[in-house]
């Protein structure tokens, strides 16, 4: 690992030094394994965050893209799109949501939600309105997608934030009800069923069904942010689905759409998606052919492999597994998630461990400093799920019990 880190620090980055990068460059990569350029094998149990839920190196999505490469890669949306049509379709399918606006990533996604929240709040006379959102949240990097984050850090130094954001607790459903009743102003609410980056915290029961009545009474639009918890992540293809009879106005999609094709989606109700007529909204790639058959190509390998199912059964072998192992260790303060979404939150920060994890083979992730982050991709097999928490456990042992 040392003749590594010497690799990559000889010359100095011409990168703009927005990430803190671990000291290794991943040259190639197979189902759940990545290869690095020195020749060692990681288990990948990040997925490129929530991005390779089918692994790397899938042959049918290879296979598409280099067919369609040769193909036709891009129109603009000045002419019908078969493969567009194809994936709105399919997205519709399996959400049961009513229409669809194909942009390239997560941020873009939130941007066409919070416009149509916008254009609903207009078209009901209000001038200045509000989108609740929660604290802890994380909805992206653009301007309007930070602004609705709940993330001081990611706020820091880029004020003026965009406008007509009101925060609540997440999780706190009394203090979103009476900031409905307190501002007449609101006219959406946009939280995350599971919040990923605020630590892999599950919405409590309860919640999102309460939220969904509120909407109502208010005639407020309930926009889910799906973005790393959709595409079978959690046990189903979208997690609001866990909750019997549930169905949002607005959907956010990305990250697993593509599996590390750059696209992302907006779902909507057909009354609300009515809400941006032609000439309102746009993109020059989003909605192209190349990522859009990758999107279709990823939801029909998911669908004949029953993908949301093979999340769920890991997802508890997972769980399980780090349940058992993890009992008796003080520095545990709670196992979370749900399905291939899972969260170790400690008694500490413990930045080091996925550098740990790295020495042995395995990516992980770690966030607000104290909670292990697993999403590892959905094709794993029981096996390398026992060796996940198996590193894990040892991992958490070693730092806890020394
Ligand atoms: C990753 C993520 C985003 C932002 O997606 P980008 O593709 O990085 O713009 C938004 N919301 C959630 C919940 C995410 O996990």
């Amino acid at each position: 690992m040392t003749s590594t880190e010497t690799s990559v620090s000889v010359k100095p980055s011409r990168l703009f030094d927005t990430y803190v990068r671990m000291p290794v460059s991943m040259v190639r990569g197979d189902g759940p394994w990545l290869f690095d350029d020195q020749g060692h094998r990681y288990l990948d149990a990040l997925s490129g965050i929530a991005v390779c839920s089918l692994g790397h190196a899938h042959p049918r999505l290879a296979e598409v893209i280099a067919d369609q490469a040769a193909t036709l890669l891009h129109t603009a949306n000045i002419v019908h799109i078969p493969q567009q049509e194809a994936l709105a379709t399919a997205l519709c399918e399996i959400s049961g949501l009513d229409r669809a606006f194909i942009a390239n990533s997560g941020a873009e996604a939130i941007e066409c939600a919070l416009k149509l929240a916008r254009r609903h709040a207009h078209e009901r006379g209000i001038a200045r309105p509000a989108v609740l959102v929660a604290s802890d949240s994380f909805h992206g990097r653009t301007l309007a997608a930070l602004s609705a984050s709940g993330n001081a850090a990611i706020q820091a130094g880029f004020g003026p934030l965009v406008d007509g954001f009101v925060r609540v607790p997440f999780g706190d459903l009394p203090a979103a009800v009476s900031a409905f009743e307190s501002n007449p102003d609101i006219v959406a609410v946009l939280v995350e069923p599971i919040q990923g980056e605020g630590g892999v915290r599950p919405a409590p029961e309860g919640y999102l069904a309460g939220l969904r009545s509120a909407c109502d009474r208010h005639q407020a639009l309930l926009m889910l942010d799906e973005i790393q918890t959709g595409m079978a992540r959690t046990g189903h293809w979208f997690a609001f689905q866990h909750i019997p009879g549930l169905m949002p106005d607005v959907m956010t999609v990305a990250k697993a759409l593509g599996n590390g094709v750059p696209i992302g989606a907006c779902l909507a109700r057909e009354e609300v998606a009515r809400l941006l007529p032609a000439g309102s909204h746009g993109t020059t790639f989003g909605g192209n052919p190349l990522a859009c058959r990758v999107g279709l190509e990823v939801i029909n390998i998911m669908r004949e492999q029953d993908i949301p199912a093979r999340a769920a059964r890991l997802g508890h072998l997972l769980q399980g597994r780090l349940r058992s192992g993890l009992a008796d260790i003080p520095g545990v303060v709670d196992i979370r998630g749900q399905g291939l979404m899972v969260g170790i939150e400690l008694a500490e920060p413990v930045p080091e461990l996925k550098d740990r994890a790295m020495e042995r083979g395995l990516i992980i992730n770690i966030t607000r400093g104290n909670t292990i982050r697993l999403l590892p991709p959905l094709i794993i097999d029981d096996d390398q799920v026992a060796r996940i928490a198996d590193i894990v456990i040892d991992l958490v042992k070693t730092r806890f019990q020394a």
